[in-house]
């Protein structure tokens, strides 16, 4: 796409706004950026951009009117897709596009996308390392939190690019075309946008564009993603814990081992014994990493060392330390029950359970026969407390505190040595936090002094 004297309107200036700009002007384009947060909020966005003239600020509100003379919109990441403003451009027929769409129509090497209601982050960051171990010049970015855009930036050759994508970021692509696409699971999530069957079609655009010769790896175990195969044109590969059809080809975990079920590849196995991460579900992850790895040819070495060597991603399942001979995790970023659910599976010594946060509509009574089966103590906090209680509260030995930081003395107070102190709390952070990074670092700040 030619950027020469374009207008183009960037909505949302936060880290994705500022790289979309400077990549547009950059150009030659016209740019807008509009934010609902005011100049004060905003100005050390503004500072990084304050040596290009060609841009205009529209802060503090989304007034319909930016949209005149506009080409086209790119829409942040955080941005809701339903707000007046981009109603407005697609009811006037201009094209709204995410960040990820914009930016890969600059990219030239091939992309490996990754989406899913849980795990993209985790198996981003292993597909990512994986390519790292294989020698590969690898940009890794997307919904992960560095936009696609600083890769247009940077004066580096890439050789593959890693990206994670959600759903709001799907819902607003066009010719968005990976060479190997990754769906990981799909569970009722983001209700509050889409209904279940949107949320699936959403999900599915990332194989939209694909054709025969790309790949499209789908979780064998997910009755909701299996269903992709029968509308994809893509080269489908599984993966899964039940040994695959005589049709599938893929990889499949057994033994201790992941198996690989390809032509010629089909005695090629891979140990799982210095595995780190915890859980059936992050051998779901390394499955899916290891059958994209495989099929755009990085060396088993590399595939073997990324395996063993590979640590998890901070507040996913993150091992913090032993004091007093009691093992302290950290899972701040199991914002939903299915994170807790793979969560309490994951252990088999007894669980000090801490649950709470912000209230989203969560069916928590779908952990009562985990909690039942793993948890030893379950103390609740934050603003869904009341509801967690009476949904899960008669499970287990249960306490409800007034704050966070009570909720980790009276876990440590209340665990015996041999067991877990788990923090999965199957909820949102906004009640206390600014977001799940602030919440998993406070509560290891709390019990580094333990
Ligand atoms: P996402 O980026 O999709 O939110 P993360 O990798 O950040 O996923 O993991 C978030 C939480 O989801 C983790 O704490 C873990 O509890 C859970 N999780 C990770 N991988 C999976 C998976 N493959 N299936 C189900 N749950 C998972």
């Amino acid at each position: 796409m030619i950027l020469k004297n374009k207008h183009v309107v960037v909505v949302g200036l936060a880290r994705t706004g500022v790289a979309a700009s400077k990549f547009l002007v950059s150009r030659g384009a016209k740019v807008t950026v509009t934010d609902l947060k005011k100049k004060t909020e905003l100005s050390s966005f503004i500072k990084d951009l304050s040596d290009l003239k060609r841009i205009k600020y529209v802060l503090g509100s989304h007034p319909i009117k930016t949209l005149l003379k506009a080409d086209f919109i790119i829409v942040s990441p955080g941005v809701p897709t339903n707000i007046p403003l981009l109603e407005a451009a697609r009811k006037n027929k201009m094209p709204v596009l995410s960040e990820v769409e914009f930016a890969s129509q600059y990219i030239r090497c091939p992309i490996i996308a990754i989406t899913g209601t849980n795990g993209k982050t985790t198996t981003t960051m292993i597909v990512g390392k994986m390519f790292l171990n294989a020698q590969k010049k690898v940009f890794i970015g997307g919904n992960i939190g560095t936009p696609l855009t600083y890769m247009l930036l940077s004066k580096e050759k890439f050789e593959v690019v890693v990206c994670e994508v959600s759903s709001f970021q799907l819902e607003n692509i066009e010719k968005f075309h990976p060479k190997a696409s990754i769906i990981l699971n799909l569970t009722p999530d983001h209700m509050d946008r889409h209904s279940p069957e949107e949320y699936w079609k959403m999900k599915g655009r990332i194989f939209e564009n694909q054709t025969i010769k790309d790949f499209l790896i789908l979780n064998a175990g997910d009755e909701r993603v299996k269903t992709y195969e029968t509308i994809a044109k893509s080269q489908i590969y599984y993966f899964g814990f039940e040994r695959l059809t005589p049709k599938q080809e893929g990889v499949y975990f057994k033994n201790g081992k992941f198996c690989m079920k390809l032509k010629g590849s089909e005695k090629e196995t891979y140990s799982a014994d210095k595995l780190k991460l915890k859980g059936d579900h992050n051998k779901e992850n390394f499955m899916a990493a290891i059958l994209v790895g495989k099929l755009l040819k990085c060396k088993p070495e590399a595939i073997q060392k990324t395996i063993d060597e590979f640590q998890a991603v901070p507040h996913r399942l993150e091992f913090v330390k032993t004091a007093g001979y009691v093992d302290f995790y950290n899972d701040s970023k199991a914002t939903n029950v299915h994170s807790v659910a793979k969560s309490l599976q994951s252990f088999e010594k007894p669980l000090v359970l801490i649950m709470g946060g912000k209230d989203t509509d969560q069916n928590f009574e779908m952990l009562r026969s985990l909690v039942q089966e793993h948890v030893k103590i379950l103390i609740i906090t934050g603003e869904a407390k009341e509801k967690i209680n009476r949904a899960i509260g008669d499970y287990s030995e249960t306490y409800v505190v007034g704050t966070f930081e009570e909720a980790i003395f009276m876990a440590y107070q209340k665990s015996r040595a041999g067991d877990v102190i788990l923090f999965s709390p199957g909820c949102k952070s906004f009640d206390a936090f600014k977001n799940f990074e602030e919440r998993g670092d406070r509560f290891k700040e709390m019990i580094r002094d333990i």
